[in-house]
């Protein structure tokens, strides 16, 4: 049966191809249809499954050790009773049965009924025993595997595989990105969540939102994915295949043709010089930064140095990929944000404390100031590595004059050491701030009199002024980069800064949009900071944009509040 699924945007370009779905956590799993000659072999092995975990139960109780608490042969008989109930030990087979359906599929379907049931007990002990339904269902997945759970590391796309997801985490991505996917489709996310982000730095089609996609298709299904439309079809007919075959070419010629422009500096029709820089997760991303034609790096983002990983890099591990870099960089400027985790970017290494609102918790600057330590680690790396080329240091989520002279005290320190240990650094590294809370945005001169440069991060500074959260798929069309706030708070941003003389860039992915590219440079942006593959089609605006000719709009533009007429005007500005 052929449907269509309609999501987010996130990353541009048409795939056509089969489902491959990844199952995050235990409890994930996929749904596919069985034949029905293969029905009884499917009902013998979720039998075997749960015999399995019969067994692996009873010996456990077998051998608890003498003097061990009472709790521990109670809450072993809990699971068996869980386990041998007709629930999950034999309507299962039935539903296999009747829905022609995998063992996972039937067995997760009577869970979600289970926990339910326990969802509506007033008593709330018992209300809790749920978590024990889940942890006995987590078994018997894991027998009827035969394996552990699939993790992103684990699994092995063929030539033509899109990965379908309920989620997917920033670490699960940064794997993701060394396999050879088509497309990437998520359940949840925004489209400036990191995953999405990450996604898009791939350059391969993407949407996110779908809600319920992962449950919908199945493995190996045939799917095409649209990223300019937001939307997914589910085993299209063939009539739709070829048309979006021909949609496809005309993808790959265009953006073969922009690939053209690489050497091409991205001067405005009335001459003036734009810096059109990229943003990096690590060392590797070097060679797509050259083969863009980006003129340097203005956001490396420091923190997936941490991800994916039980241990925190070094000094020398990160001086020497900080080094890589700016060595690779010729003298072209290397912007290195420092460690910005927390929020929708956790690492193993650097447990954050749990926070009901993590976005407005311990993260980013405020988390390395309770880590002088950590901090100091890599402060020392970034500017042992300014003696190798042009080196800026970037500090994201800054929100106080207290916390930038903070901030400062312990670069000195730094310095300090490095200068009696005889380690050479630029004694004159350009220091820089995020502008991505609206205090800062809004209390400008507090940061142009101690900063260098600044840089906006729409993502977040989007995030904050909306109250949306950034990476909630429930919230996603709230997320409005066109809010008459925000544009308010990013003009003024780059007007103050330019009044001022110090330089400002946008390095969130508003930098990246082909569709705020004039009225950013109306706004006076001069350098742009964006992930590579996003580079050309940026360019390609700007070489075809004349400054003088946009202020009339950009003027009405900032003092129009009515949706409507703001999108037909940002429309206008871009024909
Ligand atoms: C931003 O917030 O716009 C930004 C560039 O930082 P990040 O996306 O890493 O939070
Ligand atoms: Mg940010």
């Amino acid at each position: 049966m052929s449907f269509v699924i309609h999501g987010i945007a996130v990353a541009s370009g048409i795939a056509i191809g089969r489902a491959h779905l990844f199952a995050q956590t235990s409890l994930d799993v996929t749904h596919y249809a069985v034949a029905e000659n293969k029905l009884d072999a499917e009902v013998e092995r979720f039998n075997a499954a749960i015999a399995t975990v019969r067994n692996e139960l009873q010996d456990l109780e077998g051998q608890i050790p003498a003097g061990s608490p009472p709790e521990f042969a109670a809450f072993l008989q809990l699971h068996l009773m869980i386990l041998n109930d007709v629930t999950l030990a034999s309507v299962p087979a039935q539903l296999i049965h009747q829905q022609g359906c995998n063992a996972e599929w039937a067995l997760k379907q009577q869970m979600d009924l289970l926990i339910e049931q326990f969802e509506e007990i007033e008593d709330s002990y018992l209300r809790e025993r749920k978590q024990d339904v889940m942890q006995v269902v987590e078994r018997v997945l894991k027998a009827l595997m035969g394996q552990p759970v699939a993790s992103a590391s684990s699994l092995k796309p063929s030539e033509d595989s899109i990965l379908v997801a309920h989620d997917l985490s920033p670490a699960d991505m940064m794997v993701f990105k060394n396999q050879s996917f088509h497309a990437f489709i998520t359940d949840m996310g925004g489209a400036t969540s990191h995953t999405a982000i990450l996604a898009r730095s791939l350059g391969i089609p993407s949407v996110v939102a779908l809600h319920h996609a992962w449950a919908m298709i199945r493995e190996d299904e045939p799917i095409i994915v649209d990223g300019m439309a937001g939307v997914v079809i589910v085993n299209p007919d063939k009539l739709v295949l070829s048309e979006y075959r021909l949609r496809q070419e005309q993808w790959n010629l265009e953006r073969q043709k922009l690939k053209r422009l690489r050497t091409t500096p991205a001067n405005t029709l009335d001459g003036t010089p734009i810096e059109l820089w990229a943003n990096i997760e690590l060392p590797d991303d070097v060679e797509a930064v050259k083969k863009s034609g980006a003129t340097g790096i203005g956001l490396f983002r420091s923190e997936f140095l941490f991800m994916n990983r039980s241990d925190t890099p070094g000094e020398e591990e990160q001086f020497n990929a900080y080094r890589r870099v700016a060595t690779a960089l010729r003298g072209q400027p290397i912007t290195i944000r420092t460690l910005d985790i927390g929020a929708d970017k956790p690492v193993d290494s650097t447990p954050t404390a749990h926070s009901l609102n993590p976005a407005l918790g311990l993260r980013a600057i405020r988390y390395c100031l309770t880590e002088p330590r950590l901090f100091n680690t890599q402060l020392r790396a970034i500017l042992r590595a300014s003696h190798f080329g042009h080196v800026q240091l970037l500090i994201p989520m800054l929100s106080s004059g207290t916390e930038i002279n903070q901030v400062l005290t312990l670069i000195e320190q730094a310095k300090a050491e490095l200068r009696s240990e005889g380690i050479p650094f630029n004694e004159s590294i350009p220091v820089g701030g995020m502008i991505e809370i609206p205090a800062s945005a809004l209390a400008l001169p507090v940061f142009i009199g101690k900063l260098d440069f600044l840089s906006i991060g729409t993502n977040d500074l989007i995030q904050y002024t909306l109250a949306i959260d950034r990476s909630d798929d429930a919230v996603a069309h709230l997320y409005n980069p066109a809010h008459p706030a925000v544009l308010y708070l990013v003009a003024h941003t780059i007007r103050t800064a330019q009044k001022a003389g110090i330089p400002v860039a946008v390095c969130g992915e508003m930098a990246g949009d082909v569709a705020f590219t004039r009225l950013l440079l109306g706004f006076g942006l001069r350098e742009f900071s964006m992930h590579p593959a996003h580079l050309p089609a940026i360019k390609q605006v700007i070489l075809k944009t004349s400054i003088p000719d946009l202020q009339t709009l950009v003027k009405k533009i900032l003092n129009t509040y009515d949706p409507e007429k703001l999108t037909a005007l940002i429309e206008r500005l871009n024909q």
